[in-house]
């Protein structure tokens, strides 16, 4: 038994050796709401994740929290979660993330029953094992693990530690599921070269999966030449399925693109265009306005 000194160390120890953001005992519920509004869908959650304790506490911080709001970690990063592509942070911040972190956010958001689109684009770090939030999902329709974003190569150099067995596990878990709703798989390139008969045989089950689904789609991924591992008839963007035909009911068409080894539909490939384009703007809009400061005297 712990003498009442001991005790107190032990608790000032717990104190020292947990790091708890300050921001959590500062700061009101609504002032770390209105900040996080402000951040990208990924960096939300990790700042979620960040100025909350977790959730094996030591007595210190029991005692702590007793006199401070009751701040929830959804609160903080929200709880409609249809899309997640780490794209929306810096590419620097991506390329950083270990399996732990990204595992700790598809947890936060409950991924695995809520997420249905999640691109780990610039993930350069992950082998695949924080994926294992994602098991068994009966929510995600789309998963690009190119990790890249849209309109860029694929082809990675040094190759990413992305681990074939690992992921492959994970998606098995997912098609096997009889409620399964997956639509569309991007895979990494480096996968795709023919050279990996573990993917080769997941490919054959994920072909057959339409049979599973009933809904009219059909789930085909090309096997032959430099589109090995593709998956056709579908937008990598939306998930809107298009025939054979290629022309949907709507006027769009899909088409397959060179660059980034995906198919897009011209709806979509529209709308990444204009964010180009637009971000090019703002761009020239403040040059303008930089040498209009220079000019103009004052
Ligand atoms: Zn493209
Ligand atoms: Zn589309």
């Amino acid at each position: 038994m712990l003498s009442k000194s001991n005790k107190r160390r032990r608790i000032a120890a717990d104190a020292c050796t947990t790091i708890i953001c300050p921001l959590y005992d500062l700061l009101p519920e609504k002032m770390l709401e209105e900040v996080a509004s402000f951040l990208a869908a990924p960096s939300r959650v990790l700042f979620a994740i960040a100025i909350t304790p977790p959730s094996s506490i030591s007595p210190y911080h029991m005692i702590m929290a007793r006199s401070r709001p009751n701040v929830s970690r959804s609160s903080i990063a929200g709880n409609e979660w249809h899309t997640l592509d780490f794209g929306d942070v810096e590419k620097e911040l991506a390329a950083k993330l270990s399996d732990d972190d990204i595992s700790k956010v598809l947890l936060h958001i409950d991924a695995a029953n809520k997420l249905k689109i999640l691109r780990l684009t610039n993930c350069s770090n992950m082998t695949g094992a924080g994926l294992v939030s994602l098991s068994g999902s009966t929510s995600i329709e789309l998963i690009d693990l190119s990790l890249v974003g849209a309109h860029q190569s694929p082809i990675l150099d040094p190759k990413p530690p992305l681990d074939c067995d690992l992921v492959l596990t994970i998606l098995d878990s997912i098609i096997n599921q009889g409620r399964c709703q997956l639509k569309h798989l991007q895979f990494p390139h480096m996968w795709r070269g023919g050279d990996y008969d573990q993917f080769n045989e997941f490919l054959e089950r994920y072909d057959e999966m339409d049979e599973m689904l009933g809904d009219g789609r059909d789930v085909f991924v090309t096997f032959g030449d430099m589109y090995f591992g593709i998956q056709d008839y579908t937008c990598s963007e939306c998930t809107q399925y298009y025939s054979s035909g290629r022309d949907g009911e709507d006027g769009n068409a899909l088409y397959f693109c060179n660059t980034c080894e995906r198919y897009h539909c011209t709806q979509c490939s529209a709308m990444v265009e204009c964010q180009t384009v637009r971000t090019f703007c703002v761009w020239i809009a403040y040059l303008i306005l930089f040498v209009l400061a220079q000019v103009v005297p004052t």
